[in-house]
């Protein structure tokens, strides 16, 4: 099976790249060919700033947006399964839901990313600096609600909510029937949204407030498509329905200065050529400002990932300054 697969690389890279690849087969799909694999950037889709200290029990609660019911793993996941699941894309009318759902899956990834790297930010510092473990440097993590950001990682995001559980498959909704999985990610965005206001409302933390803001503007968007996409299935009027929870997202800041640029109208397509029929979906006008609705070919603006220091404490990565008292004692015992 290997065999066969290299051998077409091969004969294809040949073609393409005019040279041979020798002795040794080819690992990587030639350039220009789609490739099934996730492409990864060393970016963020959130320009974060700095925390204004550090904050791990802001960080445990943050974790109910990335590991929770309604974070965003469980979004990343349900229109993961729900596009690979799909039956019937073939049909003319069905194409366009399949292409919506596939192409918001791509967006949950970045949002991953985005609140992973808030909870790092704020359990960086959390702990005393230093190599010596008699001065109890982790004894922060007695006052501290998770206590696996200490024991378990370094001082970093783990897959699970707020509370410590683990996030499951049993947050994924996949039952194969279109008009129902819509009504489900129409309630998975509804209930998301309502965890970001709440979660905004218990710090006033810049890096937080910077995220949440963000991740209010794209959901938002995803609350419209899955609205409008049930609005194109069945001719109901979902318009009224908005907001959910009863509050615009123009009453945070960190949102308004988005939506202001437009970002809450915008779905990106991530210059995917397959999944070409997103825009007979997502359509006309937004529900809350009355803004065209626009699809657009390409990604949204990123920023550069944050340094995450060392923490050497925790051994965090571990490259710390050499133990010379170590080093003497091995040396005395090689002799
Ligand atoms: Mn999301
Ligand atoms: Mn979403």
């Amino acid at each position: 099976m290997f065999k066969v697969g290299a051998d077409l690389v091969s004969a294809r890279a040949y073609r393409i790249l005019g040279k041979p690849y020798g002795a040794s087969p080819p690992t990587h799909f030639p350039q220009g060919e789609p490739s099934p694999m996730i492409t990864r950037f060393d970016r963020v889709i959130v320009d974060l700033p700095t925390p204004k200290n550090p904050n791990p029990n802001a960080a445990s609660l943050v974790q109910e947006l990335l590991g929770g019911k309604f974070g965003e793993m469980s979004t990343l996941m349900n229109y993961t399964f729900q596009s690979m699941n799909f039956r019937g894309k073939d049909q003319a009318q069905a194409k366009p839901f399949y292409d919506l759902i596939s192409t918001i899956a791509q967006e949950e990834h970045g949002h991953i990313e985005a609140v992973t790297f808030t909870i790092n930010l704020l359990l960086s510092g959390a702990s005393v600096r230093g190599t010596d473990p008699t001065t109890s440097p982790l004894s922060v993590a007695e006052q501290s609600r998770n206590s696996h950001h200490f024991i378990a990682s370094g001082q970093t995001a783990l897959p699970m909510d707020s509370m410590g559980r683990p996030w499951t498959g049993d947050n994924v909704f996949s039952s194969g029937n279109l008009k129902l999985d819509l009504l489900h990610n129409f309630f998975l965005e509804c209930g998301a949204r309502a965890n970001k206001i709440r979660v905004y409302e218990t710090t006033d933390d810049p890096t937080v407030r910077a995220m949440v803001g963000y991740l209010l503007v794209r959901g938002g968007v995803h609350v419209v498509a899955y609205a409008r996409a049930l609005e194109v299935l069945t001719g109901a009027d979902l318009g009224k329905l908005f907001p959910i929870p009863d509050i615009s997202n123009k009453q945070f800041p960190e949102a308004k200065v988005l939506e202001d640029q437009g970002l809450h109208r915008i779905l990106f397509r991530n210059d995917s050529p397959d999944f070409d029929r997103v825009a007979e979906v997502f359509k006309g006008k937004h529900p809350e400002d009355g803004s065209d609705l626009v699809v657009e070919d390409g990604k949204p603006q990123t920023f550069p990932t944050p340094i995450l220091p060392a923490e050497p404490q925790l051994t965090a990565p571990g490259f710390g300054p050499i133990d010379e008292a170590m080093l003497a004692e091995i040396a005395k015992r090689l002799g």
